[in-house]
């Protein structure tokens, strides 16, 4: 099998009968810890995968902008002025493009909403991030994308300033309302680091995870169960949020502590405390899991890896049954802590292992999903890497 920088530049190739200027691209993520908890300004502890999405990219001689992908059937063209008319998109309905192009056009138009200079460009995209499995991979196409023409507009503008010309591309252009963490991580990512990231202020701090050196593993399981995050579920859950901390007087979750809980008790209904408790207790979970990681290393932050998931599922709703599945039987088979990754309703659940115990996880995980009838989940490892980049 072609890698998916071969695959970009034949792409690019088929499309313009030119060689490649330049390849980049990012990377998708998983979260260690902190769901949720990036539009409630809070904290998030993610990191790159190995997976990436490559961009191959050449300029044009016209004022047009193409995009092709190789899971899309077709190239989709557009004036770059006619990148104004296009978006933002109305809240709540469907982009005027093909959906999938409004992430690599939505980047190109949040550059010019930047006052970023474009010029005429085709975009030959290629992936090995599994598409709505909870791995990013919209921040990786945003993020190849943007870390292209960051450089051949001469944008010249940094990783937090790429990160935020992505999100600002997925809220408007494509219609999802995510946070800014899966954009920091594949634009921050670091080998064997995750990275913790304080979603008010935006500051980042690499985190050393030490896997390799305790003898640990991340496996990822992909339930397959497929989310779609600009409808329904993550819509609501912001907005429980934002009602919550509008009832509490505070400008967003992050502004709450578990000491106020009590009090966010006696105010709120049942629902809106209990969607509040998990933003609160989660980011006291991220910040627990950093000093953790520091003072004993990553063999002693399961328990809080399996409290994240049990608030999620509990509080939150929104785990389904797949996760819920993945993460007892990896538990159960030995893994020192698990929990859904992502924003939910479907996608992947992390384990974190011994080394050795690779086999009999996986195995135990698709007993338990052939013993519910589930689809078969696809499971493998992941390290800690790097983020957005120039490949050639
Ligand atoms: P996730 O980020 O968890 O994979 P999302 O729903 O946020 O899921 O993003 C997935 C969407 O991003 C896809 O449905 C598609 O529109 C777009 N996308 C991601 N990668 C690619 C790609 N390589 N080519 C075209 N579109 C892509
Ligand atoms: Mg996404």
């Amino acid at each position: 099998m072609s890698t998916a920088l071969e695959q970009a530049t034949r792409l690019l190739a088929e499309l313009t009968d030119a060689a490649a200027e330049g390849v980049w691209s990012a990377p998708g993520r998983v979260n260690l810890i902190g769901e949720h908890t990036d539009y409630n300004e809070g904290f998030v502890l993610p990191f790159a995968i190995p997976h990436r999405t490559v961009a191959a990219v050449a300029r044009r001689r016209d004022d047009r902008v193409r995009v092709a992908s190789t899971f899309a059937e077709e190239p989709v063209e557009v004036a770059l002025a006619e990148l104004d008319e296009l978006f933002p998109t109305a809240p709540g309905s469907a982009p005027r493009v093909a959906e999938w192009a409004a992430y690599p056009l939505g980047v190109a138009w949040a550059l010019r909403q930047a006052g970023i200079e474009s010029s005429g460009i085709d975009i030959a995209i290629a992936s090995d991030v599994p598409v709505g499995a909870g791995l990013s991979s919209s921040a990786a196409i945003e993020g190849a994308t943007a870390s292209a023409l960051n450089e051949l507009w001469g944008a010249g503008l940094d990783r937090t300033a790429l990160a935020r010309i992505g999100r600002r591309a997925e809220n408007e252009a494509v219609g999802a309302p995510t946070g800014i963490m899966d954009q920091m991580a594949a634009m921050l990512g670091e080998s064997d680091a995750a990275i913790f990231l304080d979603c008010r202020s935006l500051d980042a701090v690499t985190v050393p995870v030490g896997l390799a050196d305790a003898g640990l593993e991340i496996l990822v399981i992909d339930t397959r169960v497929s989310h779609a995050h600009s409808t329904g579920g993550f819509r609501e859950r912001r907005a429980s949020c934002e009602r919550g901390a509008a009832l509490l007087d505070v400008r967003s979750l992050r502004d709450v502590s578990t000491s106020d809980l009590a009090r966010a008790g006696r105010v709120l209904d049942d629902v809106t405390f209990r969607r509040v408790r998990h933003i609160v207790t989660e980011n006291q979970r991220v910040l627990d899991t950093v000093r953790t990681l520091r003072e004993h290393g990553p063999r002693a932050i399961g328990d809080l890896l399996i409290a994240s998931h049990a608030s999620m599922r509990d509080d939150f709703e929104i785990s389904v049954p797949e996760l819920d599945t993945a993460v007892e039987a990896a538990v159960e088979a030995g893994a020192i802590g698990a929990r859904m990754t992502g924003g939910g309703f479907g996608g992947a659940a992390i384990a974190l292992i011994e080394r050795d115990a690779e086999r009999a996880v996986t195995d135990a995980v698709r007993a338990a999903f052939a013993a519910s009838g589930f689809a078969e989940p696809t499971v493998f490892t992941v390290v800690p890497s790097a983020g957005a980049g120039r490949d050639t």
